[in-house]
């Protein structure tokens, strides 16, 4: 059966090299020649029937797909030389493996598998693109998946990059890259975004027009890697320039190991306004880095995840400054993880940092200040004016004491007159005792006389 295909392919060739050949000699022009066959497209609408995929709010991974892949393949009718078919229009179960068969019995160029993505914790956002990790398939996967990758750029996507992934087998992981590879079919699978989170949601949230314009994203992705022109659109991608992938000679592994660089700087601390201004080195040799987080308490809870600076989606920018606002009167333990496009990540170095004071409560302790000050400086000023109220009276009672040292002299004057009379009056009696005595003493001498003369007589 695989020898038989290969055979028609191989004659397919030789038909168009001839018929280019024949179109150059006899024409003279370098006109396009497209082979008589067109090429085949199988569209994969992720999930169906009981396997409902990822589920979020009122969004069902399973009903967003077939109106993705209806769109895409509408679309994609539009240009010439082209055969689409959907593995399944009905919503329906059907095996991994079935759809892969289904796309080589239709012998398939390529299968386009469609899928919406989630996060176990509600944290990753982006589109990525999902290839088979070896030869020929790798790099047709890898060589479309860059178109597709800058159609999500264009419209505005965060990429999560276009890898390969393995399991414990050596074989891709994902089974509809695994069993279109068996079946010698290049395909790739493609998460157009995350259904859980915010920075997505814009994307598919807004109605139905929106899925159907990823389909036609999808088509014209397809529609420039194979080189198909249009009449109905007006577009010829004809001489579209396909990124060009070398057949890889082994596996192509995914990234498996952490980033080996995050280490953080505090450049600036704004008191005012709480901002730290940090930068982060980061760096992975083998992949880039994707996103990054950030915790202002050592590592027990972070931020949600972030971009980081990419110039393409395959490189990154060795280090990234940002300004996060911590909290006010808090100590602050400054970690930064980084992730690189496989979603391992590095821890950083801890920066403690001493806690900002708040402007806010500052300033009321200030006016509090001011207004226990202003309080005081009346209290004080109370306080002074009955002080200056006592001491006015204090002062009258100071002169009434002068007015009285007159009145004393006055007194004094008054009183040094009444000695005087005290003392003319003392005189007066002293002078009446004596005038007593002498006379006393007159009537004692007269009666001694007296005894005297009687002696004499006897
Ligand atoms: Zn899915």
């Amino acid at each position: 059966m695989k020898y038989v295909i290969s055979l028609k392919c191989r004659i397919r060739k030789a038909v168009v090299i001839a018929f280019g050949l024949f179109s150059i000699i006899f024409f003279s022009m370098g006109i396009s020649v497209r082979a008589d066959e067109p090429f085949v497209i199988v569209i994969d609408p992720g999930h169906g029937g009981e396997n409902r995929g990822g589920e979020h709010e009122q969004y069902t991974e399973k009903d967003l797909t077939p109106i993705v892949a209806r769109a895409m393949k509408e679309e994609l009718e539009k240009y010439e030389g082209v055969e689409v078919y959907l593995t399944h229009d009905i919503d329906m179960d059907m095996s991994i493996k079935d759809r892969a068969m289904f796309a080589s019995e239709k012998n398939a160029d390529f299968l386009f598998c469609l899928h919406f993505n989630m996060s176990v914790n509600h944290n990753l956002f982006g589109a990525e693109v999902w290839v088979p990790a070896t030869g020929e398939y790798y790099s047709k996967g890898y060589s479309f998946a860059q178109i597709q990758m800058q159609e999500f750029l264009d419209l505005g996507l965060y990429s999560r990059g276009i890898k390969t992934r393995i399991n414990d087998r050596n074989e891709n992981y994902y089974g509809i890259l695994r069993y279109c590879t068996e079946e010698r079919i290049p395909s790739v699978l493609i998460e157009h975004c995350h259904l859980d989170h915010p920075k997505d949601q814009p994307y598919y949230q807004e109605g139905e027009e929106q899925l159907k314009a990823f389909g036609i994203m999808d088509a014209t992705a397809v529609a420039k890697y194979f080189h198909l022109r249009s009449e109905i659109l007006g577009v010829d991608y004809s001489d579209y320039t396909v990124p060009e992938t070398p057949i890889p000679a082994d596996i192509v592994r995914p990234d498996d190991t952490e980033p080996e660089v995050s280490f953080i700087e505090v450049m600036d601390i704004d008191e005012d306004t709480g901002e730290v201004t940090v930068s982060v080195d980061a760096e992975d040799s083998d992949s880039y880095i994707l996103y990054y987080e950030y915790s202002l308490d050592g590592g027990e809870s972070y931020s949600e995840l972030n971009e980081w600076p990419r110039p393409e989606w395959n490189t990154s920018l060795q280090s990234n400054t940002f300004t996060v606002q911590v909290p006010y009167d808090q100590p602050i333990d400054l970690r930064v993880n980084v992730f690189n496009g496989f979603d391992l990540w590095t821890e950083s170095n801890i920066i403690s940092m001493e806690a900002i004071p708040d402007p806010e409560r500052l300033k009321r302790e200030a006016e509090l200040a001011a207004a226990r000050e202003e309080e005081l400086r009346k209290e004080q000023e109370q306080l002074q004016k009955e002080q200056e109220l006592e001491s006015a009276d204090r002062d009258l009672e100071v002169v009434m004491p002068k007015e009285e040292v007159q009145e004393i002299s006055v007194e004094e004057y008054t009183a040094s007159e009444e000695d005087t009379q005290s003392l003319l009056f003392v005189v007066i009696i002293l002078g009446i005792i004596l005038l007593a005595m002498i006379f006393v003493a007159f009537f004692m001498a007269g009666k001694i006389d007296l005894l005297l003369r009687d002696k004499k007589r006897r």
